[in-house]
């Protein structure tokens, strides 16, 4: 899955794990096929359904265990005989009617039903923001398939699946696979899905509401993507070229997208990002932007993360939450692919120095092993680690087994494992098979060990120094780059505990430049600038750049990041120098603004911004609002031209300004939260108290827990207790840590209930916040 941008970081942090990874203890069977029908009364947020899991079992048995939880059981049978089930915490056992033999089929059928607590999600209308539809769907990853189907609910048993989605007549119910079938009963439509092909029980999802579909073919397969009545144009924008992408992974990974379709959904108030549900994808609708937007907005990133678990996560899943890198690193890694195919080859270094700096940043935030085993819940283990630290990781092997070796062992291990749950050794074995390669120490040192290298680089005259420290775990074959006389001496040194010196060197040194591994690297010594400057500009390697780039703004070498602006010429490298300096002058900020690159624009406005009172550059500013096609550039042109002409004016007239996702209004509510207390808190319970946007609502609600109550009112508290009671994820997440952040204990009865509620955020939030305020 992705997570959403907008979602707290904090929030994603693990807390320490000591609990072991769950056991399967009740597992004694071999999952065949789930299979199930379900209704609902999307009104009153209830389900019903009938699901069948064919089993066999593998060993003598007298009953046999499903993940289930928080719905009724209406009644149960084996093989068509009536039984009986005993619930043990998020588990039910179902008596066998006759006690089974190992080796025997079992086809147990649950009916059951009721108002889930997590699992399965109603959006009303109301809440769809920018769809004007309601809508139902549902999230299994990682363990929350139990809150709506009876079965076994971990990654490492995969079954088929078939589901028959009951639903009213003007709305479509996407699932798993090929539509087998849609028909007709007395009240509602029913469509038929199945997959042909066996998959981890937690990518089941359904997604249902009044959908329009939009259609290209990959061959002869559908590839398609449903959004509400309305958003057709914006769904189009975000999701064609799809085909193209199902292409590029199909001829990179050497295996062929192997299932019927591939569809993508876009749903309201959604947890995460986007979720790789077997061959048919659950996206944020947040996602969507208008077409004017773009490039600035672009869905291609999301995309390509969920298509690539179609492969890692679908095709092969992780054995176990530890493993989670196989499934969320290579869905890191494969989309700089593209990046390299559409954007060349500096986009795609810029995207190997990021995702490096994402694996070393999860590691000096919280240190632990890649295949971390020691996880309280599985969502601990959906970190930094696992997603850019297993892609940093997959970029490293595939420079040590150089490109073609690389992706032909993938392709063998996509074979090897397709359909099944391997395990990091496993991926190893796998790659050490097809490559030839010993991959003992690179697994041990990169997958097993708490930290990441620290490599520090010392200098005295002609001598330099090389150490990673003489605890090391690491071996590294490192690049070392001399620029002497203009020109690069290029080696390479073998460096492990003990330190390397290079003596009587006559050039400047630099150590991995293009940046090749993923280490926390210090020069000890300082170049001067023009010997900076001139490494810089010898530097062939955007990756390379970027690093001197960060290095130079955490000395603080401002004049130098500003020289540099002047002469670099690509694209991507200057919006990171731009973007590193503190501020620019005027002549610079005005010929920047001239830029035909709208990411140029838009890095050059936060600048621009700064200039208070400067009329010349208002002036430009205004002129390019008069004819800006980009209506995300605009609202950003705007709101930098306010800052410089501090016109308290354009705060009103952004107030009184429609656009997507309330952008304007949003504007001016961060500059009364800034300027004026009271004026914002009446505007932000004005927004709660009337119909809006679902964007400003959740805004004002964020807000307002630190605005808190003027002396002697509750209309505050009140509004955020009124919203900590509704159903809804992202609006009570958010009121919940307001609550948190206003402070008064009188809100410990609405919070402390959801302390255990079973969506997983909810109850998170609702702790911080509850300690907080016992605090
Ligand atoms: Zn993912």
């Amino acid at each position: 899955m992705a997570f959403y941008r907008f979602l707290p970081v904090a929030l994603l942090a693990s807390t320490v794990g000591i609990a072991a990874a769950q056991a399967h203890k009740h597992k004694n069977y071999d999952l065949i096929d789930v299979s199930y029908r379900i209704s609902m009364d999307a009104r009153n947020e209830v389900v019903f359904g009938t699901c069948t899991n064919t089993l066999v079992l593998q060993e003598d048995a007298t009953r046999v265990a499903f993940d289930f939880a928080k719905l009724g059981i209406n009644s149960i049978s084996v093989n068509g005989k009536p039984a009986t089930s005993t619930t043990e915490g998020e588990m039910i056992w179902v008596q066998l009617p006759t006690s089974g033999k190992k080796g025997e089929r079992l086809k147990i059928t649950i009916d059951y039903g009721g108002r889930p607590e997590a699992g399965i999600y109603f959006v009303p209308a109301a809440r769809a923001y920018p769809s004007k539809t309601p809508m139902v769907y549902t999230q299994g990853e990682a363990e929350d398939t139990r809150y709506w189907l009876p079965t076994y609910d971990y990654p490492d048993d995969k079954a088929t699946s078939e589901a028959w989605l009951e639903v009213p007549r003007d709305w479509t119910a996407i699932g798993n696979g090929r539509l087998v079938d849609i028909s007709f009963n007395q009240t509602n439509k029913v469509f038929h899905w199945k997959m042909d092909q066996p998959h981890a029980t937690y990518l089941n999802s359904i997604v249902a509401g009044p959908y329009v579909e939009g259609k290209e073919m990959w061959g002869k397969m559908p590839v398609s993507y449903f959004v509400p009545p309305g958003l057709e144009e914006e769904g189009k924008a975000s999701f064609a070229n799809t085909n193209e992408m199902i292409d590029l992974f199909s001829k990179l990974t050497g295996f062929k997208y192997p299932y019927a379709k591939f569809a993508q959904s876009t749903v309201a108030d959604y947890m995460f990002g986007g979720m790789e549900n077997i061959s048919a994808v659950t996206q944020t609708i947040g996602t969507l932007h208008p077409v004017d937007t773009e490039p600035l907005s672009s869905s291609k990133g999301l995309v390509l993360h969920e298509l690539a678990h179609q492969w890692f996560g679908d095709t092969i899943t992780c054995n176990d939450w530890s493993h989670i890198w196989l499934n969320e690193g290579f869905a890191s890694f494969l989309p700089s692919f593209w990046v390299r195919e559409h954007e060349g080859e500096d986009a795609f270094d810029l995207s190997r120095y990021d995702t490096f700096n994402g694996g070393l940043g999860a590691m000096v935030g919280e240190p632990r092993p890649v295949v971390n085993p020691n996880y309280e819940i599985p969502m601990d283990n959906f970190d930094g680690h696992a997603y850019a630290g297993g892609a940093t990781r997959m970029f490293m092997l595939m420079e040590l087994l150089g490109e073609k070796t690389f992706w032909n062992s993938i392709k063998n291990f996509l074979n090897q494992y397709k359909f099944k749950s391997p395990t990091t050794e496993q991926f190893f074995a796998s790659v050490e098979k097809s490559s030839g390669k010993n991959l003992k120490q690179f697994m041990q040192q990169w997958f097993y060990t708490p930290e990441m290298p620290n490599l520090t680089v010392a200098r005295e005259g002609g001598s330099f120094t090389i150490t990673l420290g003489d605890k090391s775990p690491f071996m590294l074959d490192l690049p070392i780059w001399i620029l002497q006389d203009g020109k690069w001496l290029k080696s390479n040194i073998s460096i492990a505990n003990r330190p390397v010196v290079l003596g009587d060197v006559k050039g400047l040194v630099l150590v991995d430049p293009e940046v090749r591994l993923a280490t926390n690297l210090t020069y000890s010594f300082d170049y001067t600038n023009a010997e900076w400057e001139s490494l810089y500009k010898a530097m062939p390697n955007a990756a390379g750049r970027a690093r001197m780039i960060d290095l130079f703004r955490s000395k603080g070498k401002q004049d130098l990041l500003a020289r540099l602006l002047s002469s670099e010429k690509s694209e991507k490298v200057v919006v990171r120098l731009i973007n590193a300096c503190s501020s620019l002058p005027a002549a610079q900020v005005s010929g920047l603004l001239n830029s035909p690159s709208p990411f140029i624009k838009e890095a050059t406005l936060r600048q621009a911004a700064k200039l208070s009172g400067d009329k010349s550059i208002a002036d430009q500013i205004r002129t390019m609002m008069s004819k800006e096609p980009n209506s995300q550039l605009k609202l950003q042109e705007f709101s930098a031209l306010g800052r410089i002409t501090n016109d308290t004016s354009m705060v009103i007239q952004a107030w009184m300004t429609d656009s997507w996702n309330d952008g304007y209004r949003a504007m001016a509510l961060d500059v009364w939260f800034n300027t004026d207390k009271d004026q914002c808190r009446e505007k932000c319970l004005e927004i709660l108290e009337k119909p809006t946007t679902e964007p400003l609502r959740q805004n004002a609600i964020r807000k307002l827990g630190s605005l808190k109550d003027k002396p002697g009112e509750r209309r505050v508290f009140d509004a955020l207790v009124k919203v900590v009671q509704e159903t809804s994820f992202g609006a009570r997440n958010g009121a919940i840590s307001a609550l948190g952040e206003y402070g008064d204990k009188a809100a410990l009865p609405y919070l402390e209930p959801l302390t255990t509620n079973s969506m997983f955020y909810i109850a998170r939030s609702a702790k911080s916040a509850v300690e907080r305020l016992k605090r």
